[in-house]
């Protein structure tokens, strides 16, 4: 029985465990090791900063999740990756050896490189973050409100899109569905007396998709009056301004922000990751230095941008190889990219974005209906209900098939 070890139960590792689990007890035996006793779906947190939603639906239980399916979960932080001789360290001093070990342990989201984050600064990245932003925008009673996502940077060694913000989505969250709840009477203090502006350290906004969601969003953009300034890199948030890189401020009452990204410790200090930290890999996933190390999601230099989808894409692409190599009689899929997320906007409103230019592709979509929040609302719940397990694939082949209709 080959051993098999999962860092993080984040989008990558839960995929990657849904992906191999029926092979438990015939080829493998399976041991997850996240720090967190739950997984956090953060792509619901928005809800919870604007909407009020209880964290609780972003978060699925780990331990029962995965021992009730064949596997052993340790809660316990990695502290180090012996790849020479396929062994780990937890935090409490027990070591985990491997036969093939799945790195998914994610981004650091790090707050701290922002300088006056702490005191001044909001964000919607974990649940701490969205649940002090709720009791934030609960008393907002009007003036001027700041997002943006801070630069990020993320090694050379693989051939990877260059993207300077890790993903622009949530900003658009953040933007639209402030802008909704602070003029409908949802929770927040009605008011009209504010205004919204928005900065990225990118040539333009969104630049990980092309010019047709771009076009869409930026007239829903200029029809609510929400202003954009371009190759903003911020540096500071103080108590009525944001500044930035070039020397220019922006004044503000609240400043919400994606901060920048970078690899976690454990692969900075195990001398797994590029010059950033990030896991060095090729297009089945497979560390460029460890035939038996292999990666999917955030914590991937590949990951361009920082999205659940690709995470995803990666974990089954991770997951089919080394089932390959362990006799099973399985295609590993392309490694076909494309930035895939459904915007909420408030209310009924949401805009689902399907583009593949970034790659390559000529695939562009912004398709802005109720339908799409629809389609947010079925696939968050089908994952929080299924404890992070994906629609089956011929759902997700209808989503496709639907998507080019549009
Ligand atoms: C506000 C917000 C909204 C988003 N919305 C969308 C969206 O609509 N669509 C989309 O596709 N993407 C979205 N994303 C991006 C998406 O959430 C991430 O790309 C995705 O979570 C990455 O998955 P991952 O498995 O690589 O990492 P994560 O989900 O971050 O999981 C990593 C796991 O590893 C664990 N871990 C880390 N280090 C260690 C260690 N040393 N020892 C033990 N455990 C460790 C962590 O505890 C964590 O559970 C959003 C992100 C944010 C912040």
């Amino acid at each position: 029985m080959k051993k098999v070890v999962i860092l993080g139960a984040g989008f990558a590792g839960l995929h990657i465990f849904y992906k191999i689990r029926h092979l438990i007890g015939k080829k493998i035996e399976v041991t997850v090791v996240d720090s967190r006793n739950h997984s956090l779906l953060k792509p619901s947190l928005p809800e919870v900063s604007f909407e009020g939603a209880p964290v609780s639906h972003s978060l699925i239980e780990l331990k029962h999740t995965l021992e009730n399916r064949g596997a052993k979960f340790v809660q316990n932080e990695v502290i180090n990756i012996d790849a020479p001789k396929n062994e780990l360290t937890l935090k409490n001093g027990e070591m985990l050896g491997y036969d093939y070990i799945f790195l998914a342990p994610g981004a650091i989201k790090d707050y701290d490189a922002i300088k006056g984050f702490k005191e001044f600064g909001y964000s919607v990245c974990d649940e701490l973050q969205a649940q002090k932003l709720w009791k934030k925008v609960q008393s907002f009673e009007g003036g001027k409100i700041i997002t943006g996502a801070a630069k990020s940077s993320w090694g050379t060694r693989v051939d990877a899109p260059k993207l300077l913000a890790p993903c622009e989505g949530p900003i658009g969250e953040i933007m639209f569905m402030l802008d909704f709840y602070l003029t409908h009477d949802k929770g927040l203090q009605r008011t009209k007396d504010y205004t919204i502006e928005v900065f990225t350290p990118g040539e333009i906004f969104f630049e990980d998709v092309g010019d047709t969601p771009r076009n869409a969003l930026g007239k829903i953009m200029q029809e609510r009056g929400i202003k954009l300034s371009n190759k903003k890199v911020l540096t500071e948030i103080a108590k009525d301004y944001v500044a930035f890189e070039d020397g220019s401020k922006m004044a503000c009452d609240l400043a919400i922000v994606i901060p920048p990204y970078s690899a976690p410790k454990v692969l900075i200090e195990s001398g797994l990751g590029n010059e950033k930290g990030f896991i060095p890999t090729d297009k089945q996933m497979r560390h460029l230095d460890y035939a038996n190390i292999f990666a999917a999601g955030d914590a991937t230099a590949l990951a361009q941008p920082k999205l659940g989808h690709v995470a995803i894409i990666q974990g089954a692409i991770a997951a089919a190889a080394v089932m390959k190599e362990l006799g099973e009689d399985i295609e590993i899929p392309s490694y076909d990219l494309e930035v895939f997320c459904i915007m909420n906007m408030g209310g009924h409103d949401a805009t689902l974005i399907a583009s593949n230019v970034l790659y390559g592709g000529n695939r562009d979509i912004a398709f802005h209906s109720p339908l799409a929040k629809m389609m947010k609302w079925g696939f968050d719940n089908y994952l929080y209900y299924n404890k992070g397990h994906m629609p089956p694939d011929f759902v997700l082949d209808a989503t496709d098939r639907l998507v080019k209709f549009l």
